[in-house]
């Protein structure tokens, strides 16, 4: 009969996948198990926290991959069965597959910052997981109910997490609204590292746009958020001090969600090692995994890179059902951040398999950042070109 293609997870790699599937393979039976009706995007959430865009707008329903032929079931998988190739879903239903793809994204490491549970990110929100956008909103309402001159800290993990500039246009995004709305304000943003993504473009950024508000601590300088105090809403350093804050946004240490490492997927890392050319998993091959849960060598976790190593995962399993060998491979990346509504930068990579297919490496010479200087034209330009971006992914995935 039909091959049946499993997918589990419905962001940025799984919806890419089924989408993908159902357009290049249409005798594929393709069924996808996510448990949320709306995706709401992390990408663009910046915008909706600095108050740029709307909810609305970065929230996305299934309808288009239904209409493409995709059986989408609402559950959560709750098992997987490598051996005889099923997956147990929470609402009593089994699925059989012949090849998996699994995208289930990210679980926040509750605890790895003493103090920051789920009750904690009530009242410090995390906003860096899609869920139904509850985080990304509380995040909004406690900038809008601060006073003007009240501080907001940011702890930031350090690497490998989701997205690595995110928490930087985080910091731009919030650092618009205040400028807008409460000038006298500060941010302080400690992290857990040392250098960041795009660091010399954002820093001057910064400067041009919200000089004197952004105070970021690195971790040599006592940056590192090891205890929170949710109560009093203080964020501790390593070397114990003690910062007060009138909002605070943490974003937690990460590994694969759950389901990937109850699965026996992960290694001591915490995240799910693959094979670089076909992106199965290497404790259980015909089990693609592809997004944010895997370990990707040099490549970013990133929407971008969901998008593209999902279409290599899709062409890779059904070159396998036919016996084929999988194809070349060759994987990009975009990340666009927002310093401004109207001023974008980027970084590009270009990836692929090394000669003898044991680990990804970026193409020499490939890739490379936004020019530095003053050079507002390009800024604009760049920030239409991450609109268009945005556009086009979510169309690729949902439309
Ligand atoms: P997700 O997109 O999170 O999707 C995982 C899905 O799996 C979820 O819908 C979840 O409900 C589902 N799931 C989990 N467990 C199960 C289960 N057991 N059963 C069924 N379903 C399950 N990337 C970019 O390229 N560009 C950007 O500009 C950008 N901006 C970002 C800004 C922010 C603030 C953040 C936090 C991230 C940003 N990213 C960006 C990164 C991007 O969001 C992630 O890299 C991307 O979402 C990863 O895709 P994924 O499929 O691994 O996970």
């Amino acid at each position: 009969g039909q091959a049946r293609l499993l997918v589990v997870g419905g962001g940025f790699g799984g919806a890419s996948a089924a989408a993908f599937a159902r357009r290049r393979y249409p005798e594929l039976a393709v069924t996808l198990v996510e448990p949320k009706t709306r995706f709401v995007t992390c990408p663009y959430g910046n915008l909706v926290i600095g108050g740029v865009r709307q909810m609305g707008d970065i929230t996305h329903g299934y309808d288009g991959l239904r209409a493409k032929g995709v059986r989408v079931v609402h559950d959560w998988a709750t098992g997987i069965d490598a051996a005889a190739k099923r997956v147990r879903l929470q609402g009593g239903e089994t699925l059989e597959y012949d090849r998996l793809i699994l995208s289930p994204g990210i679980a926040l490491r509750w605890g790895a910052i003493e103090g920051y549970d789920e009750a904690a990110a009530e009242r410090l929100p995390h906003a860096w997981v899609p869920g139904d956008g509850a985080q990304t909103l509380l995040l909004r309402r406690q900038l809008e109910e601060m006073p003007d001159g009240g501080v907001v800290g940011l702890a930031i993990p350090g690497n490998p997490f989701r997205c690595p500039p995110g928490p930087y246009e985080r910091i731009s995004m919030i650092a618009g609204y205040l400028k807008r709305h409460k000038p006298r304000s500060k941010i302080l943003a400690l992290d857990a590292k040392d250098a960041f993504s795009k660091q010399g473009l954002f820093q001057d950024g910064w400067n041009a746009l919200y000089p004197g508000m952004i105070e970021w601590v690195p971790a040599n300088r006592d940056g590192r958020v090891t205890r929170v105090d949710a109560a009093e809403r203080v964020l501790e350093t390593e070397f114990g001090t003690r910062h007060k804050v009138e909002v605070a946004n943490v974003i937690p240490p990460q590994s694969a969600a759950r389901i990937a490492i109850e699965a026996g997927l992960t290694d001591q890392s915490g995240w799910v090692p693959v094979n670089p050319v076909t992106f199965e998993s290497r404790a259980a091959p015909g089990i693609h995994v592809v997004g944010d849960a895997n370990i990707p060598g040099p490549m970013p976790k990133s929407g971008y890179i969901a998008n593209s190593t999902a279409k290599q995962a899709v062409a890779s399993a059904v070159a396998s059902l036919r016996g084929e060998a999988p194809p070349q491979a060759l994987y990009y990346n975009t990340c666009y951040s927002h310093v401004g509504e109207d001023y974008g930068i980027s970084i590009v990579g270009i990836f692929r398999p090394n000669a003898e297919g044991t680990a990804i490496v970026e193409v020499p010479n490939s890739g490379g950042v936004s020019p530095r200087g003053d050079l507002p034209e390009q800024r604009r330009l760049e920030a239409t070109y991450a609109d268009s971006w945005y556009e086009s992914i979510t169309k690729d995935m949902f439309a």
